[in-house]
C-alpha cells in the first residue's frame, strides 16, 4: 500500500490538506468520483453572463453529444491513490499545479487542483465546470489535453497533458524578449488555438504569457480556461490584481462587455511583450497604466519591424470594432495580414515547422526530494455535507 507511511501521510497533509482538518486516523478510504451522467443533461439552461470567462452555450450543448458513460470500475480508476507528485510546477488563484506521475503506466502529467472551498464559497463553481468542459470538448494541437478530472471532498482534479518547456512568462522574465521570428512562430499557433476556440464560441480572454505553455518539442498550448479572472469585471479585482494589468483590453476595463475582439486585443498585447520585452503603455503607477490602456496612444519602438508595427496598431486597436479580427471573418482578417505573408498555415497547424530554440526551464520548477504520495481524504461527508460538483468527472476516451 503506497500510503501505508504514516510519517510521510502527515508530511503530505502539510502539502495537500492544509486547507482542511487533519483525518484523526489514516484509513485508506478512497474518494469517490462522480459519475459524469444525468449532471451534464441539466447544464444546457446556464444563463450566458457578460462576466464568465467562457460564454458559450454551445459548450455546454456539445456536452450532452458528448457523453463518456463512466463504469464503476473506470472511477475507481480515477483519484489522487493513482498519482505520485514529483515537482510543483506552479501556483494559481485557486490551488496548485503540480508534475505528478500515473503510478501503474510511469506517464507524466500536469495535475491542477482547484480548492473547493474557495470556488463554491465564492459561487464559482460554473466557472470551473467550464474549464472542465472546454478542456474535455477541445482537441487541438495548440490547446492542452486533459486526460482526467475527478473530485475529493475538498478538491477538484485535473489531469493535463504535461508541457515540459515551461510557460511563456517564464521565457520572458529569462531571455527578456524574443526575436521576431521566434514571435511570429508562437503567435501562429496561438492565433490557430484561439481561432478553433471562437469557432466553437468561445472567448479565451485569459491569454498572458503565464497561460502559454510549451510542449516537449517547444510547440505552444493554451492552458487555464478558468476562473482566476472571474471577477475582473469589479473594482475589487481590478484593484487587488497584480502582475498583468497590462493584460486586461480597454473595453474590459470600461466594463462594456466585450466579445472575441478581446482575445485579438491580448494577442497583440502578447506579440508587443515578445518582441520588445515590455507590454504596451508600460508605467509603474497602475492608474497611468489603466488611463493608458483606455486613451493613450501607442508607440512602438523602432527596432520592431515595419509589418510587425502594422500588426500591432491593427490589434491593438481600442475599439473592437474596428480592431483587426473585430469583424465577423474573426481570425481570417488577422491571417491576411502582410506579417504573416510567408506563413504557411497549414503546415504550422500539422506542425511542420520547427519551433525556434528555446532556453531550458526544467529548474525553474520545485521539483521535490523523493516522489510525494497524495494522502486520501477521509470522507468529510458528516461535517461537509455533500459538496460534490455534479458533472465534474471525466475520463478522455484515449485512456480509455
Ligand atoms: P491559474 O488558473 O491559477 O492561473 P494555470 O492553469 O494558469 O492556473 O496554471 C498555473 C501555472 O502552472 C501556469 O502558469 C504554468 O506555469 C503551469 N502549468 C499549467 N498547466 C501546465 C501544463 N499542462 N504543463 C506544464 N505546466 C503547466
Ligand atoms: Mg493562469
Amino acid at each position: 500500500d503506497i500510503s501505508n507511511n504514516n510519517s510521510e501521510k502527515q508530511n503530505l497533509s502539510k502539502f495537500f490538506n492544509n486547507d482542511m482538518q487533519t483525518p484523526k486516523n489514516n484509513e485508506n478510504i478512497n474518494d469517490k468520483p462522480q459519475p459524469i451522467l444525468n449532471q451534464t443533461l441539466n447544464t444546457t439552461n446556464i444563463n450566458i453572463n457578460m462576466n464568465m470567462n467562457i460564454t458559450s452555450i454551445n459548450v455546454f450543448n456539445q456536452m450532452s453529444l458528448s457523453l463518456n458513460l463512466i463504469n464503476e470500475e473506470e472511477e475507481k480508476e480515477i483519484s489522487t491513490k493513482n498519482f505520485i507528485c514529483l515537482a510543483q510546477l506552479g501556483r494559481g488563484s485557486f490551488g496548485e499545479v503540480y508534475l505528478v506521475q500515473k503510478i501503474n503506466t510511469k506517464k507524466n502529467y500536469a495535475m491542477k487542483i482547484l480548492r473547493k472551498e474557495r470556488i463554491m464559497g465564492q459561487n464559482l463553481s460554473r466557472y470551473a465546470l467550464a474549464e472542465r468542459n472546454v478542456l474535455s470538448l477541445s482537441n487541438h494541437p495548440f490547446i492542452v489535453k486533459l486526460n482526467y478530472a475527478f473530485q475529493s471532498m475538498t478538491k477538484l482534479f485535473l489531469i493535463l497533458e504535461y508541457c515540459p518547456g515551461g510557460d511563456l512568462a517564464k521565457h520572458l522574465r529569462m531571455e527578456k524578449k524574443f526575436e521576431e521570428k521566434r514571435a511570429k512562430f508562437y503567435l501562429c499557433e496561438i492565433l490557430l488555438a484561439l481561432e478553433d476556440l471562437h469557432k466553437r464560441n468561445i472567448i479565451f480572454r485569459d491569454l498572458k504569457p503565464d497561460n502559454v505553455v510549451l510542449d516537449s518539442e517547444g510547440h505552444c498550448k493554451l492552458t487555464d480556461f478558468g476562473l482566476s479572472k472571474e471577477g475582473i469585471d469589479n473594482d475589487q479585482y481590478t484593484k487587488s490584481f497584480c502582475g498583468s494589468i497590462a493584460y486586461l483590453a480597454p473595453e474590459v476595463l470600461k466594463k462594456q462587455g466585450h466579445n472575441k475582439a478581446v482575445d485579438w486585443y491580448l494577442l497583440g498585447v502578447l506579440l508587443y511583450e515578445m518582441l520588445t520585452g515590455e507590454t504596451p503603455y508600460y508605467d509603474k503607477n497602475r492608474n497611468n497604466l489603466f488611463y493608458n490602456i483606455e486613451h493613450g496612444n501607442l508607440t512602438i519602438p523602432n527596432f520592431v519591424s515595419d509589418n510587425a508595427k502594422s500588426l500591432l496598431i491593427g490589434l491593438l486597436q481600442k475599439d473592437p470594432k474596428k480592431r483587426l479580427g473585430g469583424g465577423i471573418r474573426d481570425a481570417e482578417e488577422i491571417k491576411e495580414h502582410k506579417f504573416f505573408e510567408d506563413v504557411d498555415w497549414k503546415k504550422i497547424y500539422e506542425k511542420k515547422i520547427l519551433p525556434p530554440k528555446a532556453m531550458k526551464v526544467s529548474n525553474n520548477m520545485f521539483l521535490f526530494s523523493k516522489p510525494k504520495y497524495f494522502v486520501d481524504e477521509k470522507n468529510l461527508e458528516e461535517i461537509f455535507g455533500d459538496n460534490s460538483l455534479k458533472g465534474w468527472t471525466f475520463i478522455n476516451k484515449d485512456n480509455r
